[in-house]
């Protein structure tokens, strides 16, 4: 039987790193996005830089094992990542190239290519094609080839080659290689013959996943070179060499839809197997011994004789230009990168403010709502450009500017805070946050006094049609009013909220309350004032929300709203009734769903009953206000 050789055998012993190429394409949108200027761009052949998204005046620099720039052809791109690998394939080593990278950002184009401009498949299959013809007879060796052409979508292992195929499970032999009982595997003799499997089965599943909802973009695409040699003479050893040729699943699923997303949304990622590809490529990386997470995903399992190990592996990140990429393609360099280098410097004067204003972490904005910087002015004029002309793939079509994007930001950075330099990151998030906090608890306290004062003066007016409206005003600074003259703009409103705000509103709720009990102790108490004229002292359970200030009730719901759509798993549990499995569930239905329009879309949240939905709210909006 064939076995695998490792690469002791004679082959580099540093061969447990994945090599990691990122490859930025192109424009591809409309001229006008063009004149934006890109987001990212190649310093030179291993590093590149990126804005930093919570400061304008930075760029991220990224340092990688090769950076292909949008003018490298396939041929480049081919010939210094791939072609070097695939000798140690005819050697009975397993080698394997990935694509990776956000959806429309060239992973199927680098990896297949057009007729015109082939790519890294067709290229290597060609190349093994020529390495094994141009073996040396006198070696005394004969070479066999077959191929396997797979797809993992779902955690499903499902054969192209033979689409009615059912899921197929993954074994491993005493020999620690990976098997896949029941799988097609077709023996190839020319690149011509393996085109003739090839092509029908891409079509097909490209024709499948237009009806499957973009599948293709969810889905894994495996293709597998084996060669197998035997010896022609005793002792008739026989090697195997596994080639994975891989078109990854978009990244940014990661942390969107998925009609599984609920069942992991611990890990934040929606597609199992991308998400344990990144957390295998980074316990390779780090070269440390903690245990590789092979079998927690179909993907890995699948590669775990090819990636790491004594297999030799290149990831190529695809990345795109244009500024609706940014999230996405800030979130895959992360991925890729080993490191990376906050650089203190802004990309070009032209471009840093486009999506940097919009997107600034909090504990920048006294400077950045200074007034009218550069940036800022620039922005807002960009505001006007629509964003959104039309380009196809609709995860990309949001701006930077609109909150759900903020929050994706935002939930990066948990996930990544999670997932790499957990401590110093939310060290460095817990200071920000607490800075920003006490900076607006300050603010928020000064106008308390300042309300508190007006109201201890006309405490002594006796007159209700007054006192409404006076409580009106003290709640008004609940609503993140601008500290500062310039008029609120709705990427203000996206900047402010971060992760600050989120901890606040319902406290903020309770100091009104404070105050307002605080002048009113010698006259009325609050609920006095937001009774109805009848003054009945019990709220009725079905009544109570028409028995408070409609504008005091309107605010509570807002701050709800707030903490759903912003709140990190332990500010949605400082909710009232809401534990740990309710706000899990929450954090899943955003994940998949986006923001909650009203309080009421939680009923839509598993397990959250109309009955269950109003004494959740009946009970939050009574204990911000004390009741
Ligand atoms: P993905 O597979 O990552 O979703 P595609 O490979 O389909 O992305 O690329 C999206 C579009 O960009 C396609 O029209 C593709 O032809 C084009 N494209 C991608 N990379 C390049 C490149 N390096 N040069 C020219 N066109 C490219
Ligand atoms: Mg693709």
């Amino acid at each position: 039987m064939a076995h695998r050789v490792s690469a002791s055998d004679g082959g580099n012993k540093k061969t447990s790193r994945v090599r990691v190429a990122v490859r930025l394409r192109p424009y591809m949108a409309k001229e006008d996005e063009k004149a934006e200027g890109p987001c990212v761009r190649g310093l030179n052949s291993q590093n590149l830089e990126i804005i930093n998204w919570r400061n304008a005046t930075e760029t991220v620099k990224y340092h990688f094992d090769i950076f292909h720039g949008e003018q490298t052809t396939q041929q480049e791109v081919f010939l210094s990542s791939v072609k070097p690998i695939l000798p140690h394939v005819l050697n009975g080593q397993n080698a394997s190239v990935f694509a990776y990278g956000p959806t429309g950002a060239g992973k199927t184009y680098t990896m297949l290519g057009s007729a015109e401009q082939p790519g890294v498949i067709p290229r290597a299959v060609r190349e093994v094609f020529n390495l094994v013809n141009a073996k040396d007879e006198d070696e005394g060796w004969t070479y066999s080839i077959g191929m396997s052409y797979l797809e993992i979508y779902n955690e499903k292992v499902l054969d192209l080659l033979s689409p009615s195929s059912q899921d197929l499970p993954i074994r491993e032999d005493k020999d620690k290689n990976i098997l896949i009982p029941g799988l097609t595997h077709t023996t190839i003799s020319s690149f011509s013959d393996f085109d003739k499997h090839f092509v029908p089965a891409t079509l097909n599943r490209t024709t499948a996943s237009t009806k499957l909802n973009q599948r293709s973009s969810r889905s894994h695409a495996i293709l597998l070179i084996k060669i197998v040699r035997t010896q022609r003479a005793l002792t008739y050893r026989q090697q195997m060499g596994k080639l994975y040729l891989v078109d990854l699943a978009g990244s940014e699923d990661n942390r969107r839809t998925g009609n599984q997303g609920i069942r992991l949304k611990e890990s934040g990622a929606i597609n199992l197997s991308l998400f344990t590809l990144s957390k295998v490529v980074d316990s390779l990386n780090s070269g440390t011994s903690i245990r590789v997470p092979y079998r927690d995903s179909k993907l890995t399992r699948l590669l775990q004789d090819s990636l790491g190990g004594s297999a030799h592996s290149v990831m190529i990140t695809n990345i795109a230009p244009e500024y609706k990429y940014y999230f996405d393609t800030f979130t895959a360099l992360n991925f890729a990168a080993k490191s990376k280098l906050i650089v203190n410097k802004p990309f070009t004067r032209e471009t840093v403010a486009v999506p940097v204003m919009s997107v600034k972490r909090s504990r920048d904005e006294p400077e950045a709502r200074g007034s009218g910087s550069e940036p800022h002015k620039k922005r807002q004029k960009e505001d006007k450009k629509p964003e959104q002309d039309g380009f196809s793939p609709s995860s990309h079509c949001q701006s930077l500017s609109e909150p759900s994007v903020m929050e994706r930001l935002i939930a990066l950075e948990k996930l990544m805070m999670s997932c790499q330099d957990k401590d110093r990151l939310s060290v460095l998030k817990d200071v920000a946050q607490s800075r920003k906090e006490i900076q607006e608890l300050k603010e928020k306290q000064r106008e308390f006094e300042s309300k508190a004062m007006l109201l201890s003066q006309l405490a002594g007016e006796k007159s209700n049609p007054k006192e409404e409206p006076i409580f009106r005003n003290t709640t008004a600074p609940l609503q993140r009013k601008q500290p500062n003259a310039i008029k609120p703009n709705k990427q203000q409103a996206v900047v402010q909220p971060l992760q600050v705000s989120q901890l606040q509103p319902l406290q903020q709720l309770a100091v009104v309350k404070k105050q307002s009990v605080c002048v009113k102790k010698k006259d009325k108490k609050l609920s006095d004032l937001v009774e109805p004229p009848d003054g009945k002292e019990n709220l009725k359970e079905n009544s109570w929300e028409s028995q408070l200030d409609q504008s005091v009730l309107e605010q509570s719901r807002q701050k709800i709203l707030q903490i759903l759509n912003t709140g990190s798993l332990k500010e949605l549990k400082s909710l009232q009734q809401i534990g740990d499995k309710k706000a899990k569930l929450i954090l899943g239905w955003r994940e998949i769903h986006g923001r909650f329009t009203e309080v009421e879309d939680l009923t839509k949240v598993e397990g959250m009953t109309e009955k269950r939905f109003s004494s959740f709210m009946k009970a939050n909006i009574l204990s911000a206000m004390g009741k």
